[in-house]
């Protein structure tokens, strides 16, 4: 609902932008315009003989060049401060863009984010022949954790994931908060060998954190999490990954979890 309002705000702001854009073009318009006729309505100088009828026609075109010229020096000042406003909003746009694919509460991506780029990572991998995998993870009695500590302290160990499954991946992968307490990780161009890797060093990093609840401090000892993962087949969709990693994320669960 939040971003909802901020894109009415600034698409609001941009019509107004849009608006004040297109009156100064047309005031640089009309003016230009009056400037040919206050030229154009003192004759043709060339069928002019008598020197003061000339002098007139000088003093003419000067005085109307004086004001254009006044025009155009208000018109650079209100372009100039269009201009500003114009890069405010678009640094607004892009903040939103952002925030449309950020998951607010551990600020990697969400669940947009994986679903706007996987399928295109899956294109890629296929076309260059290049091995792809996908993991699910998902913490272990989560809801354990909820009920034992509180929300906050969830929350708190959500950030710690996030920030674990980060700082275990590179740039290329395409991580993300994918629902409530699952993360997803796409690796392209990673075989099987190398994610199951990326994926143990998650889980033991996970396993030896020691968390200590922040309002009390609390020890509430360490959270794991299980993981389920494949790589891609021929034919592979998005969807038909994304069930076979959640079918082996069901199995780790059911084989003592982490
Ligand atoms: P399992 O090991 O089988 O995965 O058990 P679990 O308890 O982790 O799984 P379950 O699906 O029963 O519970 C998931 C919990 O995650 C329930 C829900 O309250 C909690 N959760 C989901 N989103 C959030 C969130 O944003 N913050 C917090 N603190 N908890 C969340
Ligand atoms: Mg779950
Ligand atoms: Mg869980």
């Amino acid at each position: 609902p939040d971003a909802t309002k901020e894109v009415l705000e600034l698409s609001d702001k941009l019509s107004k932008q849009i608006a004040e854009a297109l009156g100064i073009t047309s005031q640089v318009a009309a003016s230009s315009a009056k400037f040919g006729e206050e030229i154009g309505s003192r004759g043709n100088v060339k069928d002019m003989t008598d020197p003061s009828q000339i002098a007139a026609f000088v003093d003419g075109v000067i005085r109307a060049t004086a004001m254009m010229e006044r025009q155009a020096s208000t018109y650079t000042t209100d372009l100039a401060s269009m201009n500003e406003k114009v890069e405010r909003l678009q640094l607004e746009v892009s903040t939103i863009r952002q925030d449309a694919v950020t998951d607010a509460l551990t600020k990697i991506g969400n669940r947009r984010h994986f679903d706007l780029n996987f399928s295109t990572a899956i294109n890629v991998a296929r076309e260059a022949g290049e091995p792809l995998t996908l993991c699910i993870v998902d913490l272990d009695h989560f809801k354990q954790v909820n009920d034992q500590y509180g929300h906050a302290t969830g929350d708190q160990v959500l950030r710690l994931m996030a920030s674990v499954v980060k700082d275990c991946t590179r740039e290329g992968d395409i991580v993300a908060r994918y629902g409530g307490e699952e993360f997803v990780i796409a690796m392209p161009g990673t075989s099987i060998q190398k994610s199951l890797n990326v994926v143990e060093r998650i889980r033991l990093t996970m396993e030896n954190k020691r968390i200590t609840k922040r309002s009390t401090s609390e020890n509430i000892g360490s959270v794991t999490a299980s993981f389920g993962l494949t790589q891609m087949r021929a034919g592979d969709t998005a969807a038909a990954m994304i069930e076979r990693a959640d079918k082996y994320l069901y199995e780790a669960k059911e084989n003592g979890r982490n």
